[in-house]
């Protein structure tokens, strides 16, 4: 079953740039997908466009059969993890990962539990007192992953998360995010030009060149070409 469905989207900037064109494709519930794609394809207009930071010029966004193409970000159920973190400097871990859930207004155990679940799967427990200035790149992005899953969204968006480590961090990373994406019921779309990480990571794989899709379809026929 499909969770998300995108209909001929398309997004021409004001300066007359297009920059995604004319798209379609679709995202099995509980995939990992990954948009890979040369810089300046698309790929960050598309995301942003599921998020509903840029308004589409045309086309539709439907996610669990709701079209949501004009819903305001914060009514789609859809998280974003940036690539440079965005943690709030002035807040501890804690204070970052529930800032969100305070504003959702749930009973407060619920945001209790939700929280001690959350540090218990991302192995912030000893962290959860720190401001972000003290942790490490890999910290802060098991912070922001925190961040966005305890929001406990249908569809997990990650930009080019993992692009400012080391390679030995990123692999680390990547079984890390393999591993929570197992444990989770969510969906993961997960922006790259790195073909040797969509290789690892992906289920499904949509290739974007020019602002179009050349290919979508799942990793092994994407990559095991005869
Ligand atoms: P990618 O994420 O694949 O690098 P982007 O979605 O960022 O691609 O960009 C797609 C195209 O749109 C590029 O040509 C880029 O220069 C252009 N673009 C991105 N943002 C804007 C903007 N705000 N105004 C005008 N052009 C933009
Ligand atoms: P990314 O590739 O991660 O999207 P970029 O460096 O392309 O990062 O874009 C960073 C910011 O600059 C974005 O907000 C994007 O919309 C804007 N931007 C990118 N290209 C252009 C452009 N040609 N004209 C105006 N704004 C742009």
């Amino acid at each position: 079953e499909n969770v998300l469905k995108v209909e001929g989207l398309t997004k021409i900037y004001p300066d007359g740039t297009l920059a995604v064109d004319d798209i379609d494709f679709q995202i099995k519930a509980g995939d990992f997908c990954v948009i890979i794609g040369p810089s300046g394809c698309g790929k960050s207009t598309t995301l942003h466009s599921l998020v509903g930071k840029i308004p589409p010029t045309e086309g539709k966004v439907i996610l669990d059969g709701k079209d949501i193409t004009h819903a305001p970000t914060y009514e789609r159920d859809i998280g974003l993890v940036f690539q440079d973190f965005q943690l709030f400097p002035h807040l501890t871990v804690e204070e970052n990962i529930i800032y969100g859930l305070k504003r959702m207004d749930l009973p407060k155990d619920v945001i209790d539990e939700r929280l001690e679940n959350v540090l218990e799967m991302m192995q912030l427990h000893e962290l959860r007192a720190r401001p972000p200035k003290e942790l490490s790149s890999g910290q802060k992005q098991r912070v922001a992953l925190a961040r966005s899953l305890v929001l406990e969204p249908k569809l997990l968006l990650l930009d080019e998360p993992l692009g400012d480590m080391d390679y030995k961090l990123q692999k680390r990373m990547e079984r890390e995010l393999l591993r929570i994406h197992r444990e989770l019921d969510t969906t993961f779309v997960y922006v790259t030009h790195d073909q040797t990480q969509a290789m690892r990571l992906a289920d499904q794989v949509i290739v974007m060149n020019g602002g179009k899709i050349e290919h979508s379809a799942p990793v092994e026929e994407v990559y095991n070409e005869p």
